[in-house]
């Protein structure tokens, strides 16, 4: 087994310190290095400084993977190719390559080149230039102070664009060994604790091997990585399977939409949507990937009662008797939403997400989900209460989520199965 590099990330800007951007390309570039052996050792964000770029980058070592992204622009703020320059000790000289693509963009664009551009096409010695597929800044690669060094700019669909160009390169140079060695389980409706705790039998088994848990948009995702004492990871696959069972739902990168989408389109089914309190989040996550108008019919956007009723057909006297909150509501909406699509599978979810309107019958987080489907065997609805324990944004994002993650287990386990009498670690309600 090859040993795993260390990988510093230098995310550059003044916006990332005053809480203006997030940093998501430090995110971005871990997950390009996902199918590689690498231990990421620093992540620091740093602002457009010289002295405080050269104080990171004194904090990498030798022999070290560097990406620094941001600042790599013409404005006076990008200040990042001098910066590397001086505390490696080189110029920053400029590059006919290095021009040669920085006009090329403007060319595709079909604008003249502006005056600041020669400041794009100009590199720290020893590094090489790599054409931007996306914006004007050249990506910029090469070894210098003993570490590889990787240069991106801070847009974060430019970092999308140029790393599979600077990960090409640096595979070509034997920087970043292959990771033939680790497993990832994406777990959706769990907490993290759970997670842990389903796979603390077999950690204790086989305490050398490096173990990581992360909370994601989707749920809980867990890799184990072989390390040069432990050894491979034998059948841990299998074991990982069995211990965290219907929680997994998926064992490589992709999210929760695509896995959706990919079961629905092989399956030949569709689905639609019927959302009060998230107002079209469910609807905006089936269709985040291309291709999704394979299988996504569509939906209906039901806040008030009166829409239920005059759109899903959803009886006032339900309303009024049990609450838009409710069981039966949640189940004549999956069931109108169905039959007037035409589809498949149809959820409906009504719930609390706050920080108003809770009751001590129903207290914020209380959702009630229903899915209605259609398949061989007839119609099924299956419906579940839900006590989200978070903030009105998490409250909504949790049930996209358990939405999502509902329809992969009907697709998974059969329509004829109660998809909630599958583990779960949210409370259930009322
Ligand atoms: P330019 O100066 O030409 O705009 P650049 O390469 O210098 O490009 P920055 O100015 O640093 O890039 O950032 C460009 C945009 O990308 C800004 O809107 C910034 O907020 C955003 N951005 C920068 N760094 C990050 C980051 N780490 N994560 C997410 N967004 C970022």
């Amino acid at each position: 087994m090859e040993a795993a590099v260390g990988v510093c990330i230098i995310a550059v800007g003044d916006e990332l310190l005053e809480g203006r951007t997030v940093d998501t390309n430090s995110r971005r570039i871990q997950r390009a290095l996902g199918g590689h052996a690498v231990r990421t050792r620093l992540v620091q964000s740093v602002p457009d400084q010289p002295d405080a770029i050269a104080a990171a980058l004194d904090q990498t070592r030798a022999g070290e993977l560097v990406f620094l992204c941001g600042g790599l622009g013409s404005t006076p703020d990008d200040l990042t190719r001098e910066a590397v320059a001086t505390w490696a000790g080189v110029a920053v000289c400029p590059d006919d390559q290095a021009l040669e693509y920085v006009c090329e963009r403007f060319r595709l664009r079909g604008r003249p080149l502006p005056s600041t551009a020669a400041l794009q096409g100009r590199v720290p010695a020893g590094l090489k230039a790599l054409p931007n597929p996306v914006g004007s800044a050249p990506g910029l690669v090469g070894r210098l102070r003993e570490r590889w060094l990787a240069m991106l700019p801070g847009f974060p669909l430019e970092v999308d664009g140029l790393l599979p160009v600077v990960l090409a390169e640096l595979d070509a140079k034997g920087v970043l060994p292959t990771a033939r060695d680790i497993l990832v389980r994406r777990c959706a409706q769990v907490t993290e604790m759970e997670v842990v705790r389903l796979c603390g039998p077999l950690r204790d088994a086989q305490p050398d091997l490096h173990w990581s848990w992360w909370v994601t948009d989707w749920g809980v995702d867990v890799r184990v990585a072989a390390t040069d004492k432990a050894g491979g990871l034998g059948d841990l696959g299998e074991a990982l399977d069995v211990a965290l069972g219907p929680l997994v739902f998926n064992r490589g990168t992709q999210d929760l939409p695509l896995v959706v989408q990919e079961r629905m389109l092989q399956a030949g089914h569709t689905c639609g949507v019927a959302e009060s309190c998230t107002a079209g989040l469910i609807g905006g996550a089936l269709t985040s990937h291309g291709g999704s108008s394979g299988f996504f019919r569509g939906g209906f956007l039901v806040y008030a009662d009166e829409v239920k009723t005059g759109l899903l057909g959803v009886s006032p006297a339900t309303l009024a008797v049990d609450g838009a909150v409710s069981e039966p509501v949640v189940r004549a909406m999956a069931d109108g939403c169905r039959e007037r699509l035409g589809c498949t599978h149809a959820i409906a979810v009504s719930g609390i997400s706050g920080p108003g309107g809770g009751s001590p019958a129903n207290p914020v987080g209380t959702t009630w989900m229903a899915v209605s489907s259609q398949d061989a065997g007839g119609p099924t609805t299956w419906a579940h209460a839900y006590r989200f324990p978070a903030d009105r944004e998490r409250n909504r994002l949790l049930t996209v989520a358990a939405a999502l993650d509902t329809l992969r287990r009907v697709q998974e386990f059969g329509a004829d199965r109660d998809p909630w009498l599958l583990p779960l670690a949210w409370p259930a309600g009322p």
